[in-house]
């Protein structure tokens, strides 16, 4: 039986992107092949804040004693070696059944699955199979793969993805593929974060789009220049701004700015909802 490594298994309604609104199952799988520290910072400079929660780890059991941080990546627990203890590796009947807990019935209604990181398409991809053909997972019509869009899809998981597109309607299932693609102000270098031949593939095994966070002007023209690519490597799906700011006094200063960016240049904005509703905490 495959095993996967869960940061976070839990219940909310998806803040961001397509499916904003949704009631959604959230699985968030440990490990990440970025570290996004430049999130919040002047360009250049690194985020500090996980080291000094590192530095406290004995003082953490699970993840709602961890700090909320306003810089650098806000799931940074859920890829930092570091935090590895807090998350378990669950053989796929027990993740099954732990989502059949936290769901409002013991089976699948309108709710949808956000399969999330980390980064979720690194290396994992292997065991989405067995976890998603359970047959408790039989009545899950929607699943969205939130990635940075750095990782291709492999050949067996692909031949998985393509029976789904047959036109069989009690077997279909929609799949969206939500790249947040990460722009300098990440601290991520360009040639390693924005690979558009990665993500136009994507878009042969269901939805793609794009979700850029955006801080300022100077994010946005990058932003530009990152839609430019993707455009030329073919992407035909919708882009997305989101504000910046992983906790409540970041993103207030940014949500309106960001909306009236993507008014003026007709673009789609999300919210990240889970902020104003939740303050983002862990497990929203
Ligand atoms: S790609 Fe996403 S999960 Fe990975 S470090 Fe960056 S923000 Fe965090």
């Amino acid at each position: 039986m495959s095993k996967i490594k869960i940061a976070e298994l839990f219940y909310s309604i998806q803040g961001e992107g397509r499916y904003m609104g949704v009631p959604s199952v959230f699985l968030r799988t440990f490990g990440c092949n970025f570290t996004c520290d430049g999130f919040g910072m002047p360009r250049g400079e690194q985020s500090k804040e996980r080291d000094f929660i590192a530095a406290d780890i004995k003082k953490f059991f699970k993840y709602q004693d961890l700090p909320l941080v306003s810089t650098g990546c806000d799931s940074y627990a859920s890829w930092d070696p570091r935090f590895k203890e807090l998350s378990p590796m669950l053989e796929s009947n027990a993740i099954v059944n732990r989502i059949m807990e936290i769901l409002p019935q013991d089976h699948w209604k309108d709710e949808h699955l956000v399969i999330t990181g980390g980064e979720p398409l690194l290396g994992w991809q292997r065991a989405y199979p067995e976890l998603l053909d359970h047959p408790k997972m039989a009545g899950l019509k929607e699943i969205t793969f939130e990635t940075n869009g750095t990782q291709k899809l492999t050949e067996e998981f692909k031949e998985y993805l393509v029976k789904w597109q047959m036109p069989n309607l009690d077997f279909a299932r929609e799949i969206t593929f939500s790249v947040s693609a990460k722009l300098p102000c990440s601290g991520e270098k360009w040639e390693e974060a924005i690979l558009p031949e990665v993500v136009c593939e994507y878009e042969d095994f269901g939805t793609a789009y794009l979700k850029f966070v955006i801080a300022n002007e100077q994010d946005f023209a990058d932003a530009e220049c990152a839609i430019a690519a993707y455009r030329r490597a073919g992407f035909k799906g919708h882009v997305y701004l989101m504000p910046v700011g992983g906790v409540e006094s970041v993103y207030a200063m940014n949500n309106k700015n960001v909306a009236i960016l993507a008014m003026k240049n007709g673009l789609r904005y999300s919210d990240r909802l889970q902020v104003p509703l939740f303050k983002n905490e862990w497990g929203t």
